[in-house]
């Protein structure tokens, strides 16, 4: 008997570990302090109104003899589905088959999951600051990772450069953590470059409800040829504050083939083996939610986020410190100032202001010396925070 070996050469993250034990030693130092976490990665308000009427209701239902619901059907419940095609067509005027949308439990499952489809010996590019999970799970199964440099060159955005060869290329727009979005021209030349190569575009578009700028597509598929290529990611934790109730989707185009073989139907296949579906309630929830008056309950929390991105990333330009996201995304990702590294302004910020960031270094290398705010905390919180902030780093 052998483990799997690859798991030894997966790096130990410490970051948030690390951020919980600073902020505890500090605390030992000054009891008193008032702490404002600007690094919260969840989301903090309520789900809507509308969800928890959905969820009530199907609940009651499987307590009935009519109502009750065993297993559902692999791919996710029809309602759902049909809500989730719906929900493209409307906002975005993308047309989904039903066939093509699998329901899951978060986009975190099936980001890692996808991977059973893949051979190994598939060459994987990552960004770098990276959402560790993509980096992970493949390194876990053995595969090469190579990782392409998200820097303020090229605003945060990496692209396919000449003799790039990579056949998995995940890529994350709006970014978590850089804030940073693809518009449509630079996500075309993604899309290009994997269909000259043959290679599959992982879109995780877990933020796509964030995105305020025309320019920036929310799906993939508004680009053209992404239906052959691209293989998209999505989620009701950030758009809906689902993080606790579980439910994401995954879209596989009926037109992406590979070695003569629909990736959509070998999904189907994986998931018909590993998966047994999210529970009836939970997608009752997902599908309110898109409906006109749920969309527009969410909406509100959404808006509220925003405003606290603009206030954090304000506070920047007034700061004159470079930054990017905020405008897409729930995400800042800030340049240290006086060339600080991440964990240094990290410390300082933690004593002088009593705000806690997220040191970029902790999603690569070419996050050292940036760090990342998130705009989950409370409109009050995060004014005060960046009050804090400008009365210490401000002009004087
Ligand atoms: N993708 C990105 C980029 C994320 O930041 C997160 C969560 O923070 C996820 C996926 C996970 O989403 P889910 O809660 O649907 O698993």
């Amino acid at each position: 008997m052998h483990i799997n070996k690859n798991y030894q050469n997966i790096e130990e993250t410490y970051l948030f570990s690390e951020v919980a034990e600073r902020v505890r030693k500090y605390m030992e130092q000054d009891p008193g302090a008032s702490l404002i976490k600007m690094g919260i990665g969840d989301v903090t308000r309520p789900i809507c109104k509308s969800a928890v009427e959905a969820l009530i209701k199907a609940t009651e239902e499987m307590g009935t003899a009519e109502g009750f619901h065993g297993y559902g059907p692999e791919q996710g419940y029809e309602f759902l589905r049909d809500a989730i095609a719906d929900y493209y067509q409307r906002e975005d005027g993308i047309k989904l088959f039903s066939d093509e949308i699998f329901v899951s439990d978060g986009a975190k499952s099936d980001i890692g999951n996808i991977l059973d489809i893949f051979d190994k010996d598939n060459v994987v590019a990552v960004t770098d600051p990276v959402y560790p999970v993509y980096v992970d799970t493949n390194v876990m199964a053995g595969r090469e990772v190579i990782k392409l440099s998200a820097t303020a060159d090229n605003g945060f955005l990496p692209m396919p450069y000449p003799g790039l060869e990579a056949d998995i290329i995940y890529l994350c727009s709006p970014n978590n953590p850089t804030g940073a979005a693809y518009d449509r021209a630079r996500l075309q030349k993604w899309v290009d470059y994997a269909n000259q190569h043959g290679s599959v575009i992982l879109f995780d578009a877990a933020y796509e409800s964030f995105v305020t700028d025309p320019d920036v597509p929310r799906t993939i598929y508004e680009i053209e040829g992404a239906r052959s290529c691209a293989i998209e990611f999505c989620s009701f934790s950030k758009t809906a504050g689902f993080t606790g109730l579980r439910c994401g989707y995954t879209i596989v185009p009926g037109g992406l083939v590979r070695d003569g073989i629909q990736l959509r139907k070998m999904w189907l296949r994986r998931q018909s083996t590993k998966f047994n579906g999210v529970a009836y309630p939970i997608q009752r929830a997902a599908a309110a939610c898109l409906k006109e008056q749920g969309y527009a309950e969410l909406t509100e929390n959404i808006h509220y986020y925003k405003e606290n991105a603009k206030v954090i990333a304000d506070t920047f330009t007034e700061l004159k410190w470079p930054y990017t996201g905020g405008k897409n995304s729930p995400y800042i990702w800030v340049k240290c100032p006086k060339s600080m590294k991440s964990w240094a302004f990290f410390d300082e910020l933690l004593s002088k202001a009593n705000v806690i960031c997220t040191p970029g270094s902790g999603f690569g290398a070419c996050g050292e010396g940036y760090v990342r705010f998130t705009s989950f905390n409370t409109h009050e919180n995060t004014v005060e925070a960046m009050r804090r902030i400008k009365d210490i780093f401000g002009d004087k």
